[in-house]
């Protein structure tokens, strides 16, 4: 840990130079700490699949082909692989945006409501599945000047956890509007909401609400942190509201051209 710089005394313009020095400091320590545990979270999300995989695979290869649990534990071995994909496919990109020299943004004029759509479309198994209703209203004239990959990103990541932590049967409300400083979409769920002391966690990488109702839904925390780094670059304002059990609104503000 650095040493702090001793405070002068008298409050004059020294004292008031040390005193932020030593502010630096200890957002740099807070940086740093949080850092170190964001990789060991992230090693321990990647060993434990890794290990069970392993141990899996080493009773397999003891069996004959034709024991009856052969093709069940290789196709569980296989969702696991892709859950492992996913979720390194999600840490390469959060590492991309943190060295914003790997991420090249292509701003063009886009339609948020094509992307709402496009997001529609790729979801409508998972749709179908829980028998989820989903209400896009549109009252928005503007087209709005953003990236299209990151608008859809954002979208998609906000919808599917909207779809995810929905009960079977339920709607989900898109709306876009016009409002003063640019486009407004918010995506209402009326899932199992958020709880008051988590909504401010959300957005750190790895952070999953361990509530109860929530302990049989899979993810990797990585969503919304990637959603708020993308929001951040994109000048798009990110909010939630939430009310456990009654539901979550996500808003995202697309600034004006
Ligand atoms: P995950 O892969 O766990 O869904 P995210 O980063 O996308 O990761 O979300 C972080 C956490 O925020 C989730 O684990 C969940 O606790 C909470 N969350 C996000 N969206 C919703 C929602 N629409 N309704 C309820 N909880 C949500």
């Amino acid at each position: 840990l650095a040493e702090r710089i001793a405070l002068p005394p008298r409050p004059d313009e020294l004292h008031t130079l040390a005193t932020a020095i030593n502010g630096l400091l200890e957002r740099i320590e807070q940086a740093v700490e949080r850092e170190k545990q964001f990789t060991a979270d992230a090693s321990h999300e990647l060993h434990t699949p890794l290990a069970v995989l392993k141990g899996t695979l080493e009773v397999l290869v003891r069996k004959p082909r034709t024991a009856p649990e052969y093709v069940e534990s290789i196709t569980l071995s296989i969702r696991e692989i892709d859950r492992l994909t996913h979720l390194v496919d999600q840490l390469l990109l959060l590492a991309r945006f943190d060295d914003s020299g790997m991420l090249s943004l292509r701003r063009q004029e886009l339609s948020v409501l094509s992307s709402v759509h496009d997001v529609l479309h790729r979801l409508r198994a998972d749709l179908g599945a829980k028998r989820i209703r989903v209400d896009v209203q549109d009252h928005a004239t503007q087209a709005v000047v953003s990236d299209p990959f990151m608008v859809d990103l954002i979208l998609d990541n906000v919808v599917s956890n909207a779809v995810k932590y929905s009960p079977a049967g339920a709607t989900i409300v898109i709306e876009l509007a016009d409002v003063a400083g640019g486009l407004r979409c918010t995506i209402a769920d009326a899932g199992i909401g958020i709880r008051a002391d988590d909504l401010s966690r959300i957005f750190d990488p790895l952070y999953r609400s361990d509530a109860l109702a929530h302990k049989h839904i899979g993810g990797t925390g990585l969503g919304l942190s990637i959603v708020a780094k993308a929001c951040a670059l994109l000048g798009i304002q990110l909010s939630v509201d939430s009310t456990l059990g009654q539901g979550t609104v996500f808003t995202l503000l697309f600034p004006a051209k």
